[in-house]
């Protein structure tokens, strides 16, 4: 079994398709719970993160998975469509929170897409399930309306934010630029800011790298909007980037991510 390095054990997908937010999930998950997981051919590091290993889709927990008969994969599409979330739900996860997998490699995933429709007493219940790290569990969650999920809640995540794709064109030159030159690589630089969104471990090292650029691109987006530059250079300058406020964090993420 491969080792994984994982910072956390719950992550996020946050976006605007409903599909893609649950394919992505999906795949997640069935990785987390394959037993064989395998390494596309040019990723290079020893430990590899769950972003970079893929399903096997061929041994036993795989084929279970996508027959959609996984004992330990816990899907709440379905209570949502036919119930909605109640906190009769969570109290019952809450439960049996700790117990191992029954199946392959010992482990659990828990799938709640839609985390918007949690009313504040599920998302707390929710919250104190992600608050007692169990090694065999694992959450993937998904949410149309970031804005709307616990902020408490956000910061349990690792979270991964999917844009409509846009032409390479549209990516500011300057962008393009550092993205390449941070990653000393000459691939299409949208490639590689999917690739910075989704790895949410380099996200402090880029932007700082990116420090003058953003300021100046904020400063000329939003003349006179000195709060906002002082933010971003607060954000940048703050050790430990990854901690600071959730909202403020955001905010910089989608500046990156909407660069024009
Ligand atoms: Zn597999």
């Amino acid at each position: 079994m491969l080792a994984l390095t994982m910072q956390s054990g719950t992550f996020l997908w946050s976006g605007s398709d409903p599909d893609s937010l649950a394919s992505l999930a999906k795949k997640r998950a069935r990785t987390i719970l394959c037993l064989d997981p395998s390494m596309p051919p040019d990723a290079s590091k020893q430990k590899p993160t769950l972003n970079e290993l893929n399903p096997c889709e061929i041994c036993d927990s795989c084929v279970r998975f996508n027959t959609g008969h996984h004992v330990d994969f816990t899907d709440y599409t379905e209570i949502l469509e036919t119930e909605g979330y109640k906190i009769t739900h969570f109290r019952q996860l809450r439960e049996s929170l700790g117990h191992s997998g029954y199946s392959g490699n010992n482990r659990k995933v828990i799938y709640i897409p839609y985390l918007e429709e949690l009313n504040p007493s599920c998302g707390n219940a929710l919250l104190k399930m992600l608050e007692e790290p169990n090694e065999n569990w694992f959450f993937v969650l998904t949410t149309l309306q970031e804005m709307r999920v616990l902020p408490t809640i956000l910061s349990r995540c690792l979270i991964s934010r999917l844009r409509p794709t846009k032409s390479d064109a549209s990516l500011h030159p300057d962008l393009a630029d550092a993205l390449q030159d941070f990653f000393g690589s000459t691939k299409n630089p949208r490639a590689l800011l999917d690739l910075f969104q989704e790895n949410p471990e380099l996200r402090p090292a880029i932007l700082l790298k990116l420090k003058d650029t953003l300021i100046q691109y904020a400063e000329h987006q939003n003349k006179g909007s000195f709060a906002l530059v002082r933010t971003l250079e607060s954000l940048i300058d703050a050790e430990g980037l990854m901690k600071v406020n959730v909202n403020a964090r955001s905010l910089l993420l989608d500046i990156v991510a909407t660069w024009p």
